[in-house]
């Protein structure tokens, strides 16, 4: 059976919940001071992209930066061991932090990242994700703000892949067809 990609949650839904979760993450910082935002590709580059200029209408000041940690080969499980394949550039110290990932599985991701920036120095950091699967998770850890809260299926779309395929797609959509 040849992969096939179950629509999940539509473009509009997610363009709409962006817009919310921009208004409700405006609160949670101090709007005087700057705001690093730092996503984690490759997966959030999308969400990233289209929060931050939600975020941007709201007069934030923003910086951005990426960082790319490895846990998943192309394959579809977490090998749980996470690594720094490239760091920020950003000087983080005293700074107010954005974390942005695609999706908080296991929870060995998000809570690498975590004890990364507060060793670069990051003073406050708030965390979100486009989605968030509770049931998988590992480690004790959670965002601060939730796009969706979805069960355990394997997604793609909206910047997350399957074996680099599916990135482009405007939706997020559930994958089918592949072990
Ligand atoms: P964690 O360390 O929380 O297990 O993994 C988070 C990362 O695993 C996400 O950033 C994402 O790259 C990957 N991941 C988790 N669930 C899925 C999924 O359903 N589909 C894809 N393509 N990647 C996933
Ligand atoms: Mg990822």
């Amino acid at each position: 059976m040849s992969p096939v990609v179950r629509p999940f949650i539509s473009e509009e839904s997610i363009q709409e919940r962006l817009q919310e979760m921009a208004l409700k993450l405006k609160g949670r910082f101090d709007l005087e001071q700057r705001v690093v935002v730092i996503g984690l590709l490759k997966g959030a580059a999308f969400f990233m992209t289209d929060l931050v200029r939600a975020l941007a209408r709201h007069g934030l000041k923003l910086d951005l930066d990426y960082m790319s940690l490895s846990s998943y080969g192309s394959g579809t499980s977490s090998s749980g061991v996470v690594k720094v394949r490239l760091d920020c550039r950003e000087d983080l110290e005293g700074a107010q932090v954005l974390l942005l990932d695609d999706i908080l599985d296991t929870g060995n991701t998000l809570t690498f990242a975590l004890d990364h920036l507060k060793s670069r120095g990051a003073e406050k950091m708030v965390t979100a994700v486009l989605l968030d699967k509770p049931d998988r998770r590992q480690v004790s850890v959670t965002a601060d703000m939730v796009g969706f809260t979805i069960p355990n299926h394997f997604v793609v779309g909206y910047g997350i892949d399957y074996a680099e395929h599916y990135r482009e797609l405007p939706y997020v959509g559930i994958l089918e067809g592949v072990q």
